[in-house]
């Protein structure tokens, strides 16, 4: 029997895709250059010219060997790699055995949700929020409990987090840098909920885990961006390759366990079960192969960080508000009324694509995702003021 929840699920897109859906036609119809397209977070620079050498490389290996599966985890020599790369890094003795490969960070938060958790526990969502955590998070029969992040500053608020903690408390879900906020998590912040979960897991006797979500770990402007692990113990990270080495449709990142969790070893099996359970296994190989080599790329972040000034230094101009964004892609702007949904609707009457703030668990603001080519930014500005002198009539 068809499942009811899963045909409004595949019937229903996004909000953003909705709206990348709707550029698309538009554009067809008035041309791209007419269209002011923030919908969507699609990396905007290329994949470093290392990768694509790389791949030539590999594609000269016997393709047999090339192509077979690896094990369900990953293949040892990049379990390798990405272990070495944590302890270079973060000075973790991460050991290969605690990683697990995955489809991007999309397979890996669904595979941790399933495997840490029963049905009917609650996992902590700070609002706003990637609206995917709800899907993942219901598809194994939890609840979602959301708790706003603190404003105008958009750090977490840990007291309310404290508050929000039961018996039941599975998980905590950390994004930082943030979409869609584009901010980034202060030391200070972080180490408050740290606290927060260790005097939790004591009062209650339960296990609490941090879900560190990161696929804009490096996607930075120079702001602190601490690794959880090394705050929190029973911390599992999913990282993924998409917007670091702008590689999203090659579905390529991975879960580590940290290895000071008290419980690491049945952890990870867990972690490993629910893979095989959700037949997240043997993600791709050429490009499990590829980060072996690759891993220390650095992100190109300078066409963003340019994207990121003019972008801000031109809606405040204006006379627009909107939270400073330290991290990630995504900048979020307060609306010129309470009505997102309202204000977005108004914004596309003047060709501009921004997401509105309900889709991702709070409203009055919108989401750009800015990155997108310079010229787009530059040629929007007009469109923006238009939008904010309709609102001073
Ligand atoms: N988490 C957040 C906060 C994201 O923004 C995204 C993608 O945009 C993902 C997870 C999923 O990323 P991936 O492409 O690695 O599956």
């Amino acid at each position: 029997m068809l499942d009811e929840k899963k045909i409004q699920l595949g019937n229903e897109p996004s909000a953003i895709r909705s709206l990348f859906a709707y550029g698309l036609e538009r554009k067809a119809e008035i041309g791209e250059e007419n269209v002011f397209d923030y919908s969507i977070g699609n990396p905007s620079v290329p994949a470093p010219q290392e990768v694509k050498d790389c791949i030539v490389r590999l594609l000269d290996e016997d393709p047999v060997a090339l192509h077979s599966y690896s094990p369900s985890s990953g293949l040892g020599s990049t379990r390798k790699a990405v272990a070495d790369h944590i302890k270079r890094h973060y000075g973790i003795d991460a050991k290969p055995d605690q990683v697990y490969m995955t489809h991007g960070a999309a397979a890996g938060l669904a595979i941790t949700i399933e495997a840490i958790t029963v049905p009917g526990d609650e996992i902590i969502v700070p609002t706003p929020f990637f609206p995917e955590y709800r899907t993942w998070i219901e598809q194994s029969q939890c609840a979602l409990v959301e708790v706003p992040c603190l404003q105008p500053s958009f750090q977490l608020d840990t007291e309310a987090i404290a508050a929000a903690i039961t018996p039941r408390t599975a998980a905590i879900i950390v994004n930082t840098p943030n979409n869609p906020v584009g901010s980034v998590y202060t030391r200070e912040n972080l180490e408050a909920l740290a606290d927060v979960l260790r005097a939790k897991e004591a009062e209650l006797g339960t296990t609490i885990y941090l879900i560190a979500d990161e696929p804009y770990r490096m996607i930075s402007y120079g702001a602190d961006i601490p690794f959880l692990p090394c705050l929190y113990d029973r911390t599992i990270v999913c990282y993924s390759f998409s917007k670091s080495l702008s590689l999203p449709g090659e579905r390529i990142g991975y879960i580590y366990v940290s290895d000071l969790m008290d419980n690491v070893g049945d952890t990870m099996f867990a972690i490993q079960g629910a893979g095989r359970a959700l037949g997240y296994i043997c993600a791709s190989v050429l490009f499990q192969r590829v980060l072996e080599e690759c891993i220390e790329l650095p992100s190109d972040v300078e066409s963003y960080r340019e994207n990121r000034r003019i972008l801000t230094e031109g809606l405040s101009k204006i006379g627009y508000e909107y939270v400073e964004p330290d991290g990630a892609f995504y900048l979020w702007v307060k609306c010129l009324e309470d009505d997102a949904q309202a204000f977005s609707d108004r914004a596309k009457e003047h060709e501009l694509l921004l997401v509105p703030s309900d889709s991702f668990g709070c409203g009055g603001y919108v989401r750009l995702s800015y990155c997108i080519a310079k010229k787009t930014i530059e040629d929007s500005m007009p469109a923006f003021q238009a939008l904010y002198d309709s609102y001073r009539k």
